[in-house]
């Protein structure tokens, strides 16, 4: 979920975000003691995850250095020791699956490579194991890359936030990725993958993508999470608040005690704390149609309401034929979440054209990616980070 997954909102007003911030005392240095093991989570740091890395109607290169072994994934019985060369193709062909022009007689296999070596999915090397199953829309093939949890966070961090970001910052976004996977997980059994390498989970591009500075963030805090109640949060993260995190409820409509929201101050003078769009107010109409929104030629836009954040509730939409009203954070998924960064924005009517001037980038649930990096900056540790977010968490180690 970089700037991303949860994306849907995220600002407040100017002045709210100057005077929130630099309020907060800076913490002394003391000792903690390491997180006790966690005994209410069922969840072992050496869990596997299942990340989709692709769906495709088409054929996909893998290649490995060395043999590989094939096995069944149905019958789990090893069916094929093979190399795979670098014009090796997996496709479906007549119905069946195809590994390098050879019919197999599974449906849905596994590649396990020799240790220390690694696969590539089209060009890219994957630690772990790789799942290949036909599915049924399209004929096509998903790629799930199957690997353990702490190689998996590896492979978020340094593409969720900047890997030159301040070590504690990169900790807490560490735990923040780890939690959120195992949160995401529990549920998904019997479901091909638990998570996929996008912003719809959180960012995963694999080993290429990793960093000596993010990989050290995550041996640091290996086996640590974030709980509530005995319980892995939905620890959400979002780019930059704008001053102010947002209550879950007034987002996503849901009561969670450790996302009520809190004041930031640690991202305000980020690169994304501010952004402004322009949009002709024809091109703004032609949108909404296309998303089943009945409006004529737009005339004008109405705040309808903020939330205690500063983020707007709801948009009432003037056209020659009416008035429609829409949640806001439909509004921005609508007009596109990279234009419309958040739903903390003012509209400025210039005639033919609409502005709009905001604060924050994402939905301004949990952690504040840039606030971490604030935060990191003044000295605060990665727990107090977290802590600083999701209200009234504790940091565990899950057992081994
Ligand atoms: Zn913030």
């Amino acid at each position: 979920m970089t700037k991303q997954s949860v994306i849907f909102t995220g600002i407040a007003i100017l002045a709210i975000s100057a005077g929130c911030a630099r309020t907060q005392p800076m913490i002394k240095p003391v000792y903690h003691p390491p997180p006790a093991p966690i005994k209410s989570v069922a969840a072992k740091r050496l869990v596997n995850v299942r990340v989709l890395l692709l769906k495709s109607s088409g054929s996909i290169p893998v290649f490995s250095l060395r043999a590989v072994k094939v096995y069944d994934m149905r019958t789990k019985k090893l069916i094929m020791r093979t190399r795979l060369n670098d014009d090796a193709l997996v496709f479906i062909k007549e119905g069946r699956l195809m590994l390098d022009q050879r019919f197999l007689t599974a449906s849905r296999i596994r590649l396990v490579p020799e240790a220390g070596e690694y696969i590539r999915v089209r060009g890219k090397r994957y630690r772990g194991q790789i799942d290949i199953a036909c599915h049924n829309q399209n004929n096509g093939l998903q790629i799930v890359n199957y690997i353990p949890l702490e190689d998996y966070i590896q492979g978020v961090v340094p593409n969720e936030v900047p890997a030159s970001w301040p070590l504690e910052a990169l900790k807490a976004q560490a735990i923040a990725a780890r939690t959120f996977a195992l949160y995401k997980m529990s549920g998904r059994q019997g479901q091909p993958y638990d998570l996929d390498a996008s912003t719809n989970s959180q960012v995963y591009r694999g080993l290429d993508s990793e960093k000596e500075a993010a990989n050290l963030a995550v041996k640091h805090t290996r086996g640590l999470v974030a709980v509530y109640q005995g319980k892995f949060i939905a620890a959400f993260y979002h780019s930059n608040c704008g001053g102010r995190t947002d209550n879950i409820r007034n987002v996503w409509g849901s009561n969670i005690k450790y996302l009520t929201g809190s004041l930031c101050g640690f991202c305000d003078n980020n690169p994304h704390s501010q952004w402004s769009f322009e949009i002709t107010k024809a091109e703004l109409g032609a949108r909404l149609r296309r998303h089943n929104i009945p409006v004529q030629e737009m005339e004008n836009l109405a705040i309808q309401g903020r939330d205690s954040s500063g983020r707007i509730l709801k948009i009432g939409l003037d056209h020659t034929d009416g008035t429609e009203s829409l949640k806001a954070s439909m509004f921005r998924m609508i007009i596109g979440p990279d234009r419309i960064r958040s739903t903390n924005f003012y509209i400025n009517d210039q005639g033919q054209k609409m502005e709009f001037r905001g604060q924050g980038w994402g939905h301004g649930v949990g952690l504040c990616q840039e606030g971490a990096w604030g935060m990191a900056r003044a000295g605060y540790r990665y727990d107090e980070i977290l802590k600083h977010y999701y209200i009234g968490v504790k940091i565990r180690r899950l057992k081994d």
